[in-house]
């Protein structure tokens, strides 16, 4: 039941300066928020011991805001970054966690079906553009772990809203049972549809994975998994 005791859940990338992070269960006590999930992040990566986390408090909308330092900015699902050293932060327990590189900007993008239904990639990628002269180094982005749609059944309501947005292939339907939905796959779709040339997905299912929080699986108990991206 408990979550894991030794080691902590932990997928990293580098590109150049721009780090990106996600971060597993850590047992209950152990990471509060974000600033403590880095701490726990900077034991693993010492990268991570200069950066300060910016995070939203998440809404499940479409909303891009830009952090103007370290700590809360406000309500929102996308958060952009400009700055080194301040790392644009998400959390989630079964939504898709996206982390964004564009030019000299980042960001940490909190998806849930109702955000990708409500274009909250296209938020964070209009945003990001509106940083860069057209020059700057192309996007790239990064899926964290999220629920799979092996553990993702909804209904047709809600299938049909990120089905329009994201294509066909994101729902598989059977006779007589639910829609499954692809959370991830509909990320990604959305991001090659945005033009973000490279896009990476940790291909895990988090209710699948007990390394990895899941609403669906552990309801009210489920802590947070943590998705960080900066520049050094
Ligand atoms: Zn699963």
């Amino acid at each position: 039941m408990n979550g894991p005791s030794a080691g902590v859940a932990l997928e990293v990338y580098r590109r150049g300066p721009v780090w990106a992070a996600f971060l597993g269960a850590v047992p209950q006590g152990g990471a509060a928020g974000p600033e403590d999930a880095l701490e726990v992040l900077a034991g693993r990566v010492p990268a991570a011991a200069a950066a300060a986390p910016a995070w939203l408090r998440q809404r499940h909308g479409a909303a891009a805001l830009r952090a103007p330092g370290p700590g809360p900015t406000g309500d929102g699902d996308a958060l952009i970054v400009s700055a080194s050293g301040v790392a644009a932060t998400v959390f989630v327990a079964d939504c898709v966690p996206v982390l964004i590189a564009a030019g000299d900007s980042v960001a940490a993008v909190h998806a849930g079906w109702r955000g990708l239904a409500k274009g909250v990639l296209a938020s964070a990628v209009r945003e990001l553009n509106g940083d860069s002269s057209g020059d700057g180094a192309p996007a790239e982005a990064w899926i964290g772990p999220a629920i799979g749609p092996c553990c993702y059944e909804v209904g047709e309501d809600v299938a049909v809203q990120v089905e329009s947005r994201s294509g066909a292939e994101v729902v598989t339907r059977r006779p007589g049972r639910k829609p499954r939905l692809d959370l991830p796959l509909a990320a990604s779709r959305q991001l090659a549809g945005l033009g973000v040339g490279q896009v990476s997905t940790v291909e895990r299912c988090v209710r699948c994975s007990p390394d990895w929080w899941s609403y669906r699986r552990d309801g009210a108990r489920a802590g947070r998994n943590y998705g960080f991206i900066w520049r050094d």
